[in-house]
């Protein structure tokens, strides 16, 4: 097989905690992670004998092409040599995977690409977690596991300990960036405490109300230092917050991406309310969509 298409969906941290950090200066995190079905897109050449990229798209500007993109160095973990398309619909720096999400990506593709046809997707994720145990690929980044497996999980450690949760139900989002790049490392440096108390485990969640009851006793720890750096955040969250119909907004990752939770709404009328937004804010990114059980939306197709 020559070819690869493959997406990088959107990664979402509904909850965030920040638990401590080891001496090496990693942080602990305790997240319940979910992926939304909006996605950069990968297209990948394997008939080469080099390694090389491009990269289009609405968020394009300013994304590396050189061994800095994580798509390469991804790619280059392996020993592979490939040409990639990268279309870049997710903001850079935005708390919503980004560079990972691509980076994993990449790897779900190279790494299933000798998997049969026959596959199921059990085994298809057992493939997977155990490549991300056999390699390092924490050097890629902290989100790098979380989005190769792209569904929803609880995400503990610097990132490498991952619970796939089968329980967690649907839940119709909106998504905005004020496209204000956040950098994760300058967060991390304003944050006043590190050691915040974990997440209980995650009880039975029957419905969308009952996620929204139990997030709305979790945090996202960076929040606060992200809203400070950047104050577009609070514009954001307060817009997302006075959106009839929002059971909760909050910021994802280190920002400056929110998101806002809708436990009735139907697929019209979140559209209609994301475009409301965007009218309002013609500067601003804005996505909309059910979050939840998307695994299969990042498998590589191959030609
Ligand atoms: P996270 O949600 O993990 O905090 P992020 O959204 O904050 O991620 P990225 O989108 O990965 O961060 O962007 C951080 C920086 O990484 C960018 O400023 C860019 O220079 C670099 N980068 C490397 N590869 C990519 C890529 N494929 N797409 C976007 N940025 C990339």
């Amino acid at each position: 097989m020559k070819r690869a298409k493959v997406h990088a969906p959107a990664k979402i941290n509904l909850t965030l905690h920040v638990t401590g950090q080891r001496d090496d200066g990693y942080h602990l995190l305790d997240s319940l992670v979910v992926f939304a079905p909006v996605h950069d897109t990968l297209d990948m050449n394997f008939d080469t004998s080099d390694l090389s990229m491009t990269v289009e798209g609405p968020e394009a500007d300013g994304v590396p092409t050189d061994m800095a993109n994580l798509v390469l160095r991804a790619a280059d973990i392996l020993g592979e040599h490939l040409a990639a398309h990268l279309t870049k619909n997710l903001p850079p720096a935005s708390g919503m995977g980004g560079g990972s999400a691509d980076a994993a990506a990449v790897l779900r593709a190279l790494l299933l690409r000798t998997l049969p046809p026959e596959a199921t997707l059990d085994d298809i994720v057992a493939q997977l977690l155990q490549k991300i145990q056999a390699l390092e690929l924490h050097a890629l980044g902290a989100d790098v596991p979380m989005c190769m497996l792209n569904m929803p999980m609880h995400v503990r450690g610097i990132g490498e300990q991952m619970t796939p949760l089968g329980g967690i139900p649907p839940i119709n989002a909106l998504l905005v960036n004020p496209r204000r790049a956040v950098s994760t490392p300058e967060v991390f440096r304003a944050m006043t405490t590190r050691d915040n108390p974990p997440m209980p485990e995650i009880p039975t969640l029957p419905d969308a109300a009952a996620l929204i009851a139990f997030l709305k006793d979790m945090r996202n720890d960076m929040q606060v230092a992200a809203k400070a750096i950047e104050p577009s955040i609070g514009d954001v969250l307060t817009t997302l917050e006075r959106t009839p119909g929002c059971g909760l907004a909050r910021m994802s990752g280190s920002g400056a991406s929110c998101f806002g939770l809708f436990a009735d709404i139907s697929d019209e009328e979140l559209a209609k309310t994301a475009q409301t937004i965007r009218r309002a804010h013609p500067d601003w990114w804005v996505a909309s969509g059910p979050l939840g059980n998307q695994f299969s939306l990042g498998l590589p197709t191959f030609s």
